[in-house]
């Protein structure tokens, strides 16, 4: 069964065919600051899996390597793109429509954690975000 999205307002909509290559919990500050919450989660995708629909999400450079995404018109973050991982897409979890059936793996940039936020949930903790964030380490 394809997962489905959108957005807040409900311009962007996606659809994915296929399961998630990995879904993480990114505690750095930059994602911090894109979704205005205390803790990002990516569910990671084939891009080739995920189709929208609707005006294009606006994209913005926020790095020299990486673009993040959000809906023009009610600014709900939307995706995480490598310019290094074409083929990937880090989908914000919030915005699916299943995604109270994720599972979360790890926890990125633990070291940005905000000390309050308490997830006792017993994942792996990376001091950054490793290479291979699909493989246990
Ligand atoms: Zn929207
Ligand atoms: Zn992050």
């Amino acid at each position: 069964m394809p997962m489905t999205g959108h957005c807040l307002c409900g311009e962007v909509r996606l659809k994915i065919e296929a399961a998630p290559i990995a879904v993480t919990h990114c505690h750095c500050s930059m994602c911090r600051r894109h979704s205005g919450a205390a803790v990002l989660t990516y569910a990671k995708f084939d891009m080739r899996a995920v189709t929208f629909s609707g005006p294009p999400p606006v994209v913005y450079r926020s790095s020299p390597g990486a673009r993040r995404t959000h809906c023009g018109t009610c600014g709900s973050p939307v995706s995480f793109l490598y310019d290094g991982e074409p083929q990937s897409i880090y989908v914000v979890a919030g915005i699916l429509d299943q995604a109270n059936a994720l599972l979360p793996s790890a926890h990125w940039y633990e070291a940005d954690r905000l000390p309050w936020l308490h997830m006792e949930d017993g994942l792996p903790r990376h001091a950054t975000q490793p290479d291979d964030e699909g493989k246990a380490s």
